[in-house]
């Protein structure tokens, strides 16, 4: 049976990347799809386990091949997740994370019907603002831009299935395992993944 393909979008600096770690930690049969992005690189970031860091020229090409699942300018850099990496973990029935922008899921949202798109917010957007001026990850103006961003993505908020408000990080953390694991327990997933007549004998007995 294929796996899921779960879309996490927010803000940037609302804490997706930490819920998203500690998450993983605790859910099994799932992995992180590694995005593909020209932005340059940030000292604590590696190679293939945060982005395959590519030239302009380089995404472009990808783009052309049409080796994206989606992609987007997002804060002014190109950002595409690569569509085989995804494609083959889903047919290999292992679900799916997705970090990627509000744009990028609405492109998702008309591809996939299927997968599950969730939104993670920030208490406020003062809020936001403190935490990324904590992160410190961004010069002043990049982080001006992000934080006009925010306000674009969080009016997009309606079109999400689930929402996070990431008050507490270790709440957050329990609240989207909850989702993951929930929408794989959905009765049409259940029987497909055993089939209806295994279904049954999981209960053994009769009444
Ligand atoms: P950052 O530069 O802070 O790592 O990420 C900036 C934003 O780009 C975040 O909102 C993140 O979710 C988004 N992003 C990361 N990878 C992708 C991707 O492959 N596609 C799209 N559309 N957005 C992405």
């Amino acid at each position: 049976m294929a796996g899921l393909l779960y879309v996490i979008s927010g803000p940037s600096g609302v804490g997706k990347t930490s819920i998203i770690e500690g998450v993983m930690k605790k859910v099994r049969n799932v992995v992180f799809s590694v995005s593909c992005t020209t932005r340059p690189k940030r000292p604590n970031e590696v190679e293939g386990r945060d982005y395959f860091f590519v030239d302009e020229r380089t995404f472009l090409d990808m783009v052309q091949k049409d080796e994206f699942l989606e992609w987007a300018v997002v804060h002014g850099h190109y950002y595409g997740t690569p569509r085989k990496f995804v494609e083959e973990q889903i047919q290999k029935g292992i679900n799916v994370i997705l970090d990627i922008d509000v744009q990028g899921a609405t492109t998702v949202m008309k591809k996939i019907k299927d997968a599950v798109f969730v939104f993670i917010a920030p208490p406020s957007f003062d809020e936001l603002k403190k935490r990324l001026l904590k992160r410190g990850t961004e010069k002043e103006e990049d982080m001006l831009k992000r934080l006009e961003d925010a306000k674009r993505e969080l009016e997009q908020i309606p079109k999400f299935q689930y929402l996070i408000v990431n008050v507490d990080l270790q709440e957050s953390i329990e609240q989207l395992t909850s989702i993951i694991v929930a929408e794989q327990l959905k009765v049409s997933r259940v029987i497909e993944r055993l089939g209806f007549h295994k279904l049954f004998s999981i209960g053994g007995g009769s009444t």
